[in-house]
């Protein structure tokens, strides 16, 4: 087994394109760009509570990276620069370099320098802290929500409950929608260009990772306001529409907007190619309140909102 120094030079020590000093010495080195602010954000992924131990290294690598990045994105950042602390149980070098080739996948795809980290044996867990930037001002937060908002979401959350559900034999996916929501699950993609589109556009965001009820809860928290939703589709029952509901890992983007930019928001969804669906308004008070409308506008009441580790 290659030594901890070895680990670090073999596979997590690459070129960056935007950094000053990266893997190495005591600490990095960075230019924050001048009039932008930087985003800062962790996330700790730990086998048993968000990944199985048979997990394919490079999905899990790739995942890593994205979840933060999905942060990122939901505040609207330009995601620049990672760290990485790794715990591996005694790894084999192939089972760090698939790890490796995903995280870096991603690292290439979303503009990410990594720039520092740790490593140590036990446990197998990953933390990672990103860093982006915005024009200062312009983050999209959790407290903008207004009264008369529409309320978005992208993409098609529930995939990747539906396709864990699959994976645990609670229930079986054919076809294309097995492929897309095992895609959903393992190799979730962070919404950076939407997030960038929705600066000075939205009033409000959050990343989809617990649940879109739990997570749209928080803006409601937040913002001191309430929502009505109808989702258009909302499957009639059971399991697609708890995972719809209530499914976490998805990393899509609810946010809210002034009902006066609906036409630009469809206009934006074709632009990306990704889907962006209307799924209700935020209403004043009483604060918090979530009511969910079928069709008909009946009331319906969830069996659960979303994912919490200490509920
Ligand atoms: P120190 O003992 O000074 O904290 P380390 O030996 O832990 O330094 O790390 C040496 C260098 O390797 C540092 O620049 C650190 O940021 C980097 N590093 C360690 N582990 C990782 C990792 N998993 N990914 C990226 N960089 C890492
Ligand atoms: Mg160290």
């Amino acid at each position: 087994m290659p030594s901890e120094f070895e680990l670090i030079a073999r596979y997590f020590t690459r070129a960056t394109s935007h950094t000053l000093l990266g893997v190495g010495d005591d600490g990095a080195l960075i230019t924050p760009t001048p009039g932008q602010e930087l985003v800062i954000s962790t996330d700790l992924l730990v086998e048993g509570t968000h990944f199985l131990a048979d997990a394919d290294p490079e999905d899990l690598g790739w995942k890593t990276l994205a979840v933060n990045v999905s942060d990122l994105a939901a505040m609207g950042a330009r995601p620049r620069w990672a760290t990485l602390a790794a715990v591996f149980p005694a790894p084999t070098p192939e089972w760090i370099e698939a790890f490796a080739r995903g995280f870096f996948a991603c690292a290439d795809e979303c503009g990410v320098d990594l720039v520092g980290g740790d490593t140590t044996r036990g446990p197998r867990a990953f933390c990672v802290t990103v860093f982006g930037e915005l024009p200062a001002g312009t983050a999209l937060r959790r407290d903008g929500a207004k009264a008369g908002d529409s309320i978005w979401v992208s993409g098609r959350p529930g995939g990747a409950a539906l396709g864990l559900a699959h994976l645990q034999g609670r229930t079986v996916l054919a076809g294309p929608l097995r492929g897309d929501c095992l895609a959903a699950l393992h190799r979730p993609q962070p919404r950076v260009e939407l997030g960038l589109a929705l600066r000075g556009m939205a009033n409000s965001a959050i990343d989809v990772s617990d649940g879109l009820l739990a997570d749209l809860g928080h803006i409601l928290d937040q913002s001191g306001v309430a929502a009505r939703l109808k989702i258009p589709g909302l499957p009639a029952a059971g399991l697609e529409r708890n995972c719809l509901l209530a499914g976490g890992d998805d990393y899509e983007l609810a946010f809210t907007t002034a009902n006066s930019k609906d036409g630009d928001i469809t206009a934006l969804s074709v632009r990306l190619g990704l889907p962006l669906t209307r799924i209700g308004e935020i209403v004043a008070g009483p604060p918090r309140e979530l009511v969910l409308c079928d069709d008909d506008g009946a009331v319906i009441t969830p069996a659960r909102r979303g994912y919490d580790h200490f509920a």
